[in-house]
């Protein structure tokens, strides 16, 4: 089976498209999502993390203190590396996993980061969603309730759009309304059924 990525920065709408071909039965495996799956209570990479950084980092239900650890590992480059040498084996893993576990005609990686390391060699073809960067700030901060300064730090920390779209092989412009970005899915996903 076909994987197709789609990938976009932040705020840009892969979960908006990948929403809508989910609907169509397509399997959506989501990066944010397995990144999240790999540290919940009881996994072993949230042991880990407690041991190293302390036990402060723990919510009252035990669960992890997402922003706190957030908070470290930007300050920090050193923490940031061995958070990421923990986590992106086994994120990568899951992911492989929950693709491994997909039935359709084929199946979506979806990731902000696709392009940027390891996750690339998962996909056969790449599904860019590109938004001018005004937008996104926009359209993220909006539904974030977050300070502009953030978005524009995550952003920098992404692929430049430019190069994003040079690594696309198709592009879905999300710079209209809602009712266009579906219309755009739709020919999307008859291209994509027409690919494989
Ligand atoms: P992230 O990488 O941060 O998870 P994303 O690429 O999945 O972001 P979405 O969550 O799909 O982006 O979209 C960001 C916000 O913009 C959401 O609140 C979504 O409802 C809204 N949005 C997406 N597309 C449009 C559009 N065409 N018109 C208006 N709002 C939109």
């Amino acid at each position: 089976m076909r994987t197709i990525g789609i990938t976009g920065g932040i705020g840009s709408g892969k979960t908006a498209l990948t929403d809508y071909l989910s609907e169509k039965g397509i399997t959506i495996v989501d990066a944010d999502l397995a990144a999240r799956v790999i540290v919940e209570p009881g996994r072993p990479a949230l042991h880990a993390i407690f041991e190293h950084f302390g036990p402060e980092l723990a919510l009252e239900d035990g669960s992890l203190d997402r922003a706190a650890l957030r908070g470290i590992v930007f300050a920090d480059p050193e923490a940031r590396l061995w958070l990421e040498q923990l986590t992106h084996p086994l994120i990568g893993q899951e992911i492989q996993d929950q693709l491994a576990r997909a039935a359709g005609p084929y199946r979506v990686l979806s990731s902000p980061l696709l392009l940027e390391g390891s996750q690339a060699t998962l996909v056969d073809y790449v599904v860019v969603v590109d938004v001018p960067e005004d937008l996104q700030v926009q359209r993220a901060s909006a539904r974030d309730n977050n300070d502009p300064a953030q978005i524009k730090r995550i952003m920098a920390a992404q692929l430049a759009r430019s190069d994003r779209l040079a690594k696309a092989d198709y592009v879905v412009d999300n710079s209209g309304d809602l009712k266009k970005l579906y219309t755009q899915a739709e020919a999307l996903h008859e291209h994509l059924l027409n690919l494989v």
